[in-house]
């Protein structure tokens, strides 16, 4: 009998005492953080799991039930190997220089290292810091499971963003608007840097911790640009690039992040800190998923110029390793607006059902969106809709009414499919193929507002199946699921009137 070929094994998951730290940022100076343990939960109890995101890790799936499990994610107890912390940073919060920030309600226990890299572990809501300035350094269920269900949703769809590994809840009360309950989120994430990370080191003149920080995160996130002539040049321009491609994603998936701070955008380009985001239902580029930014600093539309906005002040912090400000902006102007193209069209078109590029796109996804504007389709239905329309014109009109019924002027949904389909016989592509395609890149489910407030308001009843099943659902966004087939619907009447503000 032949032996058994170990070589290509997975690696045994592992148990809760065996995860391998690995706690790079700790090992920066005291500058950058603070060392503390986190306070934890009273009475902790596990509200929901992402095997996907544990996966990650490598942590085994048999250890969700054990109540050292609850304890850990609580902030309870602190696994072997964790250098608890929290981080500094400063930022730019609704354009304007905000000063220190620093994390006020989140602890870093340290990067452990999975199967296929690391991940830092972060707990957020496990209690105050030194940078909790008035907070009370906690997280509440609602936000926390609005997070969670995000990160997890995201991922699935493809778009760069934080992990969440569970949610664990506990009785104890924590006053918003109104009284509620206190949770931990647990976040994965390479890293939880931010643009304010830099900004904070150069607004108080500190070049040498600003270098340290740069040289730290290229070494460990980005080698490759040690081959560059100017790596301080290369790091900017691929965040850059990378948060171009990011928004682009953003905006073809109608998400709204909602507090679009320079200390909530990830230097690594990945979608950070949840809070009131939204994802666009009936279309309108200028909604604004924030209750509390009445001057839609953060609406839909404006996203991509934020990130313009942000990624100049992140040139500035960076301005003194990369020479001056000006080179600064000159990296930016001369990566982000291309990297933001790009991605949007080729997003847009992939979209469309279009394989092919011709010169004329650029204004027929212009048109997309003032058709879209003119009649307030739902965003991800009229997309998913098309994609099972033919493309073959002369066809009986009544196959058209799946996508005519998010219209009230139903000539104006023809008109335009007139326009789609000659577009399309200018490629010739057949319908199977541009059919499955698109259903490759149009998600039939989105973490809808209400379907997120469905899942809390059963939650707060102490009843947690409906996150379960809202988390498996948005695993598969683009699959059929016809036992899922109510979330795929618009806002329910009850629903209409839900407001999503700062406060978490
Ligand atoms: P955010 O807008 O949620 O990303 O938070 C901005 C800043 O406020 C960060 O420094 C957070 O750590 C801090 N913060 C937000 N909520 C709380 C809280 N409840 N307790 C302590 N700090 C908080
Ligand atoms: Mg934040």
């Amino acid at each position: 009998m032949n032996a058994p070929d170990f070589r290509h094994a997975a690696p045994a998951p592992l148990a809760l005492e065996d995860l391998p730290f690995d706690n790079s940022f700790a090992r920066l100076p005291d500058a950058f953080h603070t060392r503390l343990p986190p306070w934890g939960l009273p009475d902790p109890y596990r509200v929901a799991v992402s095997a996907e995101a544990a996966a990650l890790i490598g942590l085994d799936p048999e250890q969700f039930t054990r109540p050292e499990f609850a304890e850990i994610f609580a902030g309870n107890r602190l696994p072997a190997g964790s250098e608890p912390l929290a981080a500094v940073y400063s930022g730019h919060q609704f354009g304007v220089w905000a000063g220190q920030l620093g994390d006020g309600r989140a602890h870093l226990l340290g990067g452990v290292r999975g199967p296929q890299g690391t991940w830092e572990i972060q707990l957020k809501g496990a209690g105050r810091t030194p940078y909790s300035r008035m907070g009370d350094g906690r997280a509440v269920l609602r936000s926390s499971i609005r997070e969670f269900l995000c990160s997890e949703a995201m991922a699935a769809l493809s778009i760069p963003t934080t992990r969440a590994l569970c949610i664990i809840g506990s009785d104890a009360p924590v006053r918003r608007e109104t009284v509620e309950t206190a949770a931990v989120v647990t976040r994965l994430a390479p890293s939880f840097l931010r643009f304010g990370s830099f900004e904070h080191w150069r607004s108080l003149g500190r070049d040498q911790e600003l270098k340290r920080l740069a040289d730290y995160f290229i070494a460990r996130f980005r080698p490759e640009l040690l081959d560059e002539p100017q790596p301080y040049q290369a790091l900017l321009a691929d965040v850059a690039r990378r948060t171009g491609e990011l928004m682009a994603r953003w905006t073809c998936v109608g998400f709204m992040h909602g507090v679009m701070n320079t200390d909530n955008m990830s230097l690594l380009g990945l979608t950070l800190d949840y809070g009131p985001f939204g994802f666009m239902e009936a279309f309108d580029g200028g909604h604004v998923c924030n209750h509390s930014d009445p001057q839609g600093r953060y609406a839909y539309a404006a996203q991509p110029h934020v990130a313009h906005w942000n990624l100049q002040a992140l040139g500035h912090a960076l301005a003194p390793l990369t020479g001056d400000a000006e080179t600064s902006l000159d990296i930016v102007d001369a990566t982000y607006p291309d990297a933001y193209n790009g991605a949007f069209l080729g997003g847009m078109r992939a979209k469309l059902g279009l394989a092919a590029s011709l010169p004329d796109d650029e204004a027929f996804i212009t048109d997309v969106f003032a058709l879209l504007q003119a009649h307030r389709p739902d965003f991800t239905l009229f997309f998913r809709r098309l994609g099972a329309l033919s493309g073959q014109s002369g066809l009986d009109p009544r196959a058209d009414d799946p996508l005519r019924d998010q219209f009230v002027d139903r000539a104006a949904c023809d008109a335009w499919l007139t326009l789609w389909r000659s577009r399309l016989a200018r490629e010739g592509s057949s319908d199977a193929d541009r059919q499955s395609a698109m259903n490759g890149v149009n998600p039939k489910y989105i973490l809808r507002n209400w379907i997120a407030e469905s899942a809390i308001r059963k939650a707060q009843e102490k009843d947690y199946s409906e996150i379960a099943s809202v988390l498996a659902c948005l695993a598969r966004p683009f699959e059929e699921q016809p036992e899922q087939e109510r979330y795929a619907a618009p806002p329910p009447d009850w629903a209409s009137g839900l407001e999503v503000s700062c406060s978490s």
